[in-house]
């Protein structure tokens, strides 16, 4: 089944580790509450797919961020080779453009009963000027509304944006995309590299489906109490 909007905001915790062995020795520890963990391209590059498949059989639901952004025919190839993967959710690049993002879609339809994608609009590191000097003119929020209409007129399920993003998203996108939102940080945690942050309380109350969190999370003293902690907020 895909994923369906639930009234309570979710945690995916993001398994930043740079090899199997930690982020399992992590999961045997401190995985009891979680459910939704995040998986990037460094894990997976290490990995590969048998590791996707032995979290998931572990019972995590696995989003695959992989962030997607080529020509069409090929991100629509890999998306059947991803197929038979047990994944969730899947990150491409909204700036890939219509053709790609429907031919994706449609990939995900055909082969996967289970997948949603997310298009990823523009990245929380881009700023104003790293924008402007692609060539864009428009703001970064502008854009980021721009991308996001793009995605889901191309028949993408959801978006990931910064959480300052989500109620302008929210407004544009109605209530039926998915919003996912990194840049968590609960009150009191480090706010590492990420500026724009809000807590997991504002980002829910905000309309976010999916809160990220990876440093507050896997930095902490006591990370089992660190994941309830975030639970009990939302
Ligand atoms: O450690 P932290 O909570 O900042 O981790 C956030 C996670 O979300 C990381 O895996 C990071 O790569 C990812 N992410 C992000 N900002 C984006 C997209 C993804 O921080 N715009």
């Amino acid at each position: 089944m895909a994923v369906t909007r639930e009234r309570q905001t979710r945690l995916i915790v993001a398994l930043d580790f740079s090899d199997r062995n930690s982020a399992i020795s992590f999961l045997s520890l401190y995985g009891k509450d979680i459910k939704w963990v995040k998986l990037g391209l460094e894990l997976f590059t290490k990995e590969g797919p048998s590791f996707v498949r032995e979290v998931a059989e572990l019972g995590y639901e696995v989003f695959l961020d992989l962030k997607l952004h080529d020509i069409p025919n090929t991100v629509t190839k890999t998306i059947k080779s991803l197929s038979s993967l047990p994944i969730r959710m899947l990150t491409l690049h909204a700036s890939g453009g219509k053709s790609m993002m429907k031919g994706a879609a449609l990939a995900a339809r055909e082969y996967s009963s289970n997948l949603d994608l997310l298009a990823v609009t523009v990245l929380t590191a881009i700023d104003q000027d790293t924008l402007t000097a692609t060539g864009i003119d428009s703001s970064p929020s502008e854009q980021v509304i721009r991308l996001s209409r793009l995605a889901i007129d191309s028949g993408i399920q959801g978006v990931v944006c910064s959480p300052q993003e989500i109620t302008l998203v929210r407004e544009q996108l109605g209530k039926d995309a998915l919003v996912v939102t990194p840049g968590i940080r609960p009150t009191g945690s480090s706010k590492n590299d990420q500026k724009r942050t809000l807590t997991p309380t504002q980002a829910s109350k905000m309309g976010s489906d999916f809160i990220v969190v990876g440093r507050p999370i896997l930095g902490a003293n006591n990370p089992l109490d660190a994941v309830q902690k975030i639970l009990n907020e939302l």
